[in-house]
């Protein structure tokens, strides 16, 4: 019979987007934002600290300059960035040039501003390929949920089509500039937490998701 590890895990002063307790045996999910910073970001803080939670925010470098002050704070609370290009350009239709000066620069504002070393990137459009692939070394992390939340207008269904395809290592797609996506959050994220689904950021979710494999392939020997 397989041994069944009990495994608590503390995350602590490794990275700034990671520090909190994660019991590696019950469900993860990670909240990703994309296309912030933006006049939102505020509300968005709002929630996430009402139910204690951290996100990731993938900003788009030419915003990050007008909106310091939030993200300062979002970083103080614990909260994960990543790059997702300067202007939001589809990169794979760009000449090599400039799709090494659009994660160049976001790598560079976000480091400057919030001194913060960017390890993630999500492509704008999800438009990627293998000459963007080649120009960078940050990882390329896309979504297995999507909110949907740039189409449908109504908060509640946003916050269905999250709940309907919650899952364990979930990457929930949402976009930093609606209030119904605001909205969407104070319905989905409690529900969420009473079905056990613990709230992490990307950086923690790559950590847990290598532990596991560690374990699992400990169990199976
Ligand atoms: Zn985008």
């Amino acid at each position: 019979m397989k041994k069944v590890v009990f495994f608590f895990v503390f995350f602590l002063f490794l990275s700034p987007c990671f520090g909190k307790e994660i019991d590696i045996n019950k469900k993860v999910i990670a909240l990703t934002f994309d296309d912030g910073p933006s006049k939102y970001t505020k509300d968005i803080r709002e929630v996430l600290n009402t139910y204690k939670i951290n996100a990731t925010f993938f900003l788009v470098g030419n915003k990050v300059n007008q909106y310091q002050e939030i993200l300062k704070k979002l970083k103080q609370d614990g909260n994960c960035f990543g790059n997702h290009t300067y202007s939001h350009k589809w990169l794979s239709k760009e000449k090599k040039q400039t799709i090494k000066k659009e994660i160049e620069n976001t790598n560079q504002v976000i480091e400057d501003t919030l001194n913060y070393k960017v390890r993630y990137f999500r492509p704008a459009y999800g438009a990627i390929n293998k000459t963007v692939r080649k120009l960078t070394d940050l990882d390329i992390i896309f979504w297995n949920i999507d909110s949907q939340d740039w189409k449908v207008k109504n908060s509640k269904q946003i916050a269905y089509n999250i709940i309907n395809h919650a899952k364990d290592e979930g990457i929930i797609l949402m976009h930093d500039m609606y209030s119904r996506s605001v909205n969407a959050l104070k319905i989905f994220i409690p529900y969420l937490q009473t079905k056990g689904y613990q709230f992490v950021t990307i950086e923690e979710l790559e950590e847990i998701k290598k532990m596991r494999k560690k374990i699992n392939s400990y169990e199976s020997k």
